[in-house]
């Protein structure tokens, strides 16, 4: 049997970062950037206001000063003339400072009569002056790779670049094998079962920048099988649930290997999980998923997501751990790392209860897998465990 880190290294030799091509910004949130951005501005391109008030010099402020005010700058309308001694520019948020101006008494710091204004506060330390290229500076880079969301998107946005390069999403095709199943939403008969795999997966997936493809499902027979991976041939991933381990009915390997597959199995000291199928199909990458809901999905997290990841562009890594102290004592573990559902909740951790690959209803009221090394020890309410958010 082999670690997970080591099946996961067999896994990023099969895949490469796919090629990078251009999004508009309105499609942006999601991508992963292909290649480094350069703001095409600098922001704000002009020193700003950042309050209501009164743009004058700050050395003139002290309580009781008296100022002319002498005309009036508005965002998007900037006061076009210089600022002498003893004068004022009204002025709000986002106008351009006017010249000769350093310093923005806030509008409720004066009282105003006519064009006259006098301040009744002391002068405080800010200027509410915000400097030409305090955010971002023209040719200021974003870095990639770089996941884009709301924050990034605004960024660029800002920086006036319309068009992104982002890698291609990696369109994953997911086929479901087994006589048993049926789609949601369809009739089962007396001995079927829904198909859940395929559309857990697909969710996972597409949450983080994939493009999945619900093949329809096949069937445990070998043109069955055979018409799945054709209609799969295209994709940038083949991904096949279920069939892959060793009883009558398991002929996926079998089929794909008939198709060429350049095999390898991967026998994983995990739980849940069972040996991993992997290959390549043609120029095609393959893996073969446990039929087991709750393994398919927690390999997909431990397996699918960081191969995913490698396509977009980032640099080969497992899925992030973090610690966290139980609430709840642990026995001891087995001799297989055990990814098991947890729930965290006010900083700490417990087990969803039991543990049986089958169980959905467990894994849809977790939001972490807890990961318990080969061989660990029971452990204690307080102590800190290693979890992976879901
Ligand atoms: P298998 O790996 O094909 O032997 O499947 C193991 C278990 O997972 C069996 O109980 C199957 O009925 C179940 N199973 C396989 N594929 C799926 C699927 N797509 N959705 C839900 N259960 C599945
Ligand atoms: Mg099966």
């Amino acid at each position: 049997m082999i670690s997970v880190a080591q099946a996961l290294d067999h896994l990023f030799a099969l895949v490469s970062p796919l090629p990078v091509e251009e999004v508009p910004l309105r499609q942006a949130n999601g991508r992963v950037l292909g290649a480094e951005v350069c703001a095409r501005r600098t922001q704000p391109p002009f020193d700003a206001s950042a309050m209501d008030g009164y743009a004058v010099k700050g050395v003139e402020v002290e309580r009781d000063a008296l100022f002319k005010v002498v005309g009036e700058a508005a965002a998007g309308h900037g006061w076009s003339g210089t600022l002498r001694a003893g004068h004022a520019v009204r002025i709000f948020t986002g106008a351009p400072l006017p010249a000769g101006a350093d310093h923005i008494v806030i509008q409720e710091d004066v009282t105003r009569r006519d064009d006259l204004i006098t301040i009744t506060a002391d002068r405080g330390s800010q200027s509410h002056v915000r400097k030409a290229g305090i955010d971002f500076a023209e040719g200021d880079v974003v870095a990639a790779p770089r996941r884009l969301g709301a924050p990034e998107v605004a960024l660029l946005a800002a920086m006036n670049v319309a068009v992104i390069p982002a890698r291609r999403k990696p369109v994953v095709a997911l086929i479901s094998t087994g006589d048993e199943l049926v789609v949601p939403g369809e009739a089962p008969g007396p001995d079927q079962i829904v198909a859940s795999n395929t559309f857990g997966l697909a969710a996972m997936l597409e949450r983080i920048g994939a493009e999945p493809r619900l093949l329809p499902i096949a069937r445990d027979n070998p043109a069955s099988v055979k018409m799945a991976l054709d209609l799969a041939a295209k994709s940038d991933l083949i991904v096949t649930i279920g069939g892959a381990s060793v009883g009558d009915h398991d002929i996926v390997a079998d089929v794909a290997e008939d198709h060429g597959l350049d095999q390898s199995f991967y026998k994983i000291a995990m739980r849940p999980g069972k040996p991993l199928m992997a290959g390549k199909l043609g120029d095609t990458p393959m893996i073969g998923l446990p039929g087991n809901p709750v393994s398919a999905l927690v390999c997909g997290t431990v397996f699918l997501a960081p191969v995913i990841r490698v396509m977009l562009g980032f640099p080969p890594a497992p899925t992030p751990r973090r610690e966290m102290p139980l609430s709840t004592p642990l026995s001891a573990n087995g001799p297989r790392e055990h990814y098991m559902r947890g729930i965290s909740d006010q900083g700490a951790v417990r087990d969803a209860g039991p543990q049986d690959s089958s169980l959905l209803r467990v894994l849809a009221a977790s939001n972490v897998l807890i990961v318990r090394p080969p061989h660990d020890v029971a452990r204690d309410t307080g102590e800190r465990v290693e979890i992976i958010d879901l």
